[in-house]
């Protein structure tokens, strides 16, 4: 990436209002019950345990950046967070590294290529490209600074855990179950080592990943997370600030430029947010200084991102106002509040 001259000017921030809480609350079970019957998709089985979900299960669930809670359906069954844990070790870790040293050596541009693309690692001279992908994501676990890898999994979880405002728990099952079968991930993190773009043993470092995708959470976790982010990095429900506001603006644009792999063009084009799909059908979407969107299905599309969970945020998105590329014509909407 070229060298662009820093501009030191205070940075000023975009944000909005969302309605009401008693209007937004009507407006999550609508989105809910607008879904509830929609059995589009098909359930991951490349983990064995992800196998076993209950397709039927569908929570949703709006936490806004100034604290009001809302929850619909299945948004307290607990599920495994799969590659949404991406993008808070990917926050944690620009946090304690700084923009440009995450910038360089995981890269911030999309694929255009499934998240556990190999060809992707060999297409780009072995660098991992973004931290959203399989490899990128390896790559940014590494970066956790950790005397072992026991204590590199314990500041994961913790991490993790403040951004939800409790206690994460792993899921061992899951873990056993894709820790076994786990070949594509240790190959991705072998090959990352072959470029020396990855230090330390890359079999611990995919132990560490596999394991902070095997966190249990739930809808409503997911938007306490998003939330965080969408609140310059103090988490509204319990009020600790978990990283700095630049971070959260760094992490939201991968995350929008990547979150939903290839298909986050299309993503953009219909929701116009940044959010984080994972296999077991969780996504967040995050509308900087409102709040965030967390949502639970767990029936997939071709790119392993959940169908209902993506109609929902799409409703919520246009019913909320969250989209980040709308706007009407500002001398109308002024004259339509006056009247
Ligand atoms: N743990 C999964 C994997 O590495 C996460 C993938 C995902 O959620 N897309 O394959």
């Amino acid at each position: 990436m070229s060298e662009e001259p820093t501009d030191d000017v205070d940075q000023q921030v975009a944000t909005g209002a969302l309605p009401d809480p008693p209007r937004v609350d009507e407006l999550v079970h609508e989105a809910h019950r607008r879904y509830v019957d929609d059995d589009d998709g098909t359930v991951a089985d490349y983990i064995p345990a992800l196998a076993q979900a209950d397709p039927e299960l569908f929570g949703l669930a709006v936490v806004e950046a100034a604290g009001a809670v809302h929850d619909a359906g299945d948004a307290h069954r607990l599920f495994t967070i799969q590659s949404i844990s991406k993008l808070f070790v990917y926050a944690l870790v620009v946090d304690e590294l700084g923009h440009d040293v995450v910038r360089d050596r995981v890269g911030v541009n999309n694929t255009g290529l499934a998240f556990n693309s190999v060809v992707a690692i060999e297409l780009n001279d072995g660098h991992p490209m973004n931290p959203m992908v399989n490899a990128g994501a390896i790559a940014t676990t590494a970066l956790v600074r950790a005397a072992s890898t026991a204590e590199r999994w314990e500041r994961v979880r913790e991490g993790l855990s403040a951004f939800a405002g409790r206690q994460l728990r792993l899921n061992g099952e899951v873990y056993r179950s894709e820790a076994d079968t786990n070949d594509r991930n240790r190959a991705i993190g072998r090959l990352l080592r072959s470029y020396g773009r990855l230090d330390g043993d890359p079999d611990d470092v995919v132990d560490v990943y596999t394991r902070q995708c095997a966190l249990d959470v739930d809808a409503h976790d997911l938007a306490v997370m998003g939330a965080t982010l969408a609140d310059g990095g103090v988490n509204p429900v319990t009020g600790e600030r978990v990283v700095s506001a630049d971070v959260c603006r760094d992490t939201l644009a991968v995350v929008a430029a990547s979150g939903l792999y290839e298909r986050s063009g299309e993503w953009l084009f219909e929701i116009g947010l940044p959010a984080k799909s994972g296999v077991s059908g969780g996504i967040v979407a995050i509308a900087p200084g409102k709040g965030a969107i967390g949502a639970f299905s767990p029936r997939l599309d071709a790119a392993g991102n959940s169908v209902r969970a993506r109609r929902a945020i799409r409703h919520l998105s246009r019913a909320l106002g969250l989209n980040l590329f709308a706007s009407a014509p500002a001398v109308a909407h002024r004259r339509e509040e006056r009247a």
